[in-house]
C-alpha cells in the first residue's frame, strides 16, 4: 500500500515538473513565429482586427490545433503500438474489478446516448452489489482510491469470466477488453502483465498528457480573444 501511495505521490511531483517544461516547450514555439514588432506584447493580450498581433494569435491557433496537435497523437500512437511488444498474462483482475466515475443509470443513459465506450461497457460489466464486494478482489486499489479522496468511484464486474478465470466468450469480447490497458496512466494491479509498458512509457505519456491541456487551454483562450 506504502508502495502504491508513493508512487502516485512522485507521479504527481513529476506531472507538475513535466507540465512547466511543457508549457515552456510551447511557449517557446510560440515565440518563434510572434511578430518583430515592439508594439506586440502577449499572446493573450488584446489586438486590433488585422493588426499582426492578431494574425500572430491566429497563426498560433493554426499552429497549435495542426503541427503540435500531430505531433502529440503521433506521439500517442507510437507508445499504444509498443504495448503490442508486451502480453497479457490473463490474470482476469481487469475483468473482476473494472472501475468508473459513472454510476450504472449514468453509463446507461451515455450508451442509450450512442457513447461507444458506454455501449461497450454495459454489454458486459455488471455493478458490484457494494464496495465491500469489490474490495475482495483488489484490496489495494481500494484503498488508494479512499487514501486519495477520489471523487466517487463505482465498481464493476463481468459475469463472463469463470470461476477458473478464463473469459467464456473471448473470440466475440469486445474492442474494450482487447485494448485494455489503452490508457498509460491509469492504475494497472500488480499481476498485469502490462506493467512493464506502463513503467517504460509513463514519462512520455505524462508529458503528451500534459500537452494535450495545455493545447486545449491555449487554444480555448486564443478563441475567445480572435
Ligand atoms: S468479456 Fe471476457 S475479456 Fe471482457 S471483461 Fe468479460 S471476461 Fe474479461
Ligand atoms: S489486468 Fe492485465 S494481465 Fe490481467 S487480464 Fe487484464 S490486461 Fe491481462
Amino acid at each position: 500500500m506504502q508502495n502504491l501511495n508513493t508512487s502516485i505521490n512522485n507521479l504527481k511531483k513529476e506531472y507538475r515538473e513535466i507540465f512547466a517544461a511543457s508549457i515552456e516547450e510551447i511557449q517557446n514555439q510560440i515565440d518563434k513565429i510572434k511578430p518583430k514588432d515592439s508594439a506586440i506584447g502577449d499572446i493573450f493580450d488584446r489586438y486590433e482586427e488585422n493588426s499582426p498581433g492578431k494574425t500572430w494569435q491566429k497563426e498560433t491557433l493554426t499552429l497549435l490545433n495542426g503541427e503540435i496537435s500531430r505531433e502529440i497523437f503521433r506521439k500517442l500512437n507510437e507508445i499504444l503500438a509498443y504495448r503490442t511488444k508486451f502480453d497479457c498474462t490473463r490474470c482476469a483482475t481487469c475483468c473482476n474489478l473494472a472501475c468508473s466515475e459513472f454510476s450504472p443509470e449514468e453509463l446507461k443513459q451515455k450508451a442509450e446516448n450512442g457513447d461507444n465506450f458506454a455501449k461497450q461497457f454495459t454489454s458486459i460489466f455488471i455493478p458490484y452489489k457494494s464496495k465491500e464486494e469489490a474490495r475482495k478482489i483488489y484490496p489495494e486499489y481500494i484503498k488508494l482510491l479512499e487514501d486519495n479522496k477520489e471523487d466517487e468511484v463505482y465498481f464493476y464486474h463481468c459475469p463472463k469470466l469463470t470461476e477458473d478465470k478464463q473469459c467464456s466468450d473471448y473470440e466475440n469480447r469486445p474492442q474494450i477488453c482487447r485494448d485494455f490497458p489503452d490508457n498509460p496512466l491509469s492504475i494497472l494491479p500488480k499481476t498485469c502483465g502490462y506493467q512493464k509498458w506502463k513503467e517504460e512509457i509513463e514519462p512520455i505519456a505524462l508529458m503528451l498528457h500534459a500537452m494535450v491541456e495545455i493545447v486545449e487551454f491555449y487554444s480555448g483562450k486564443l478563441k475567445e480573444l480572435i
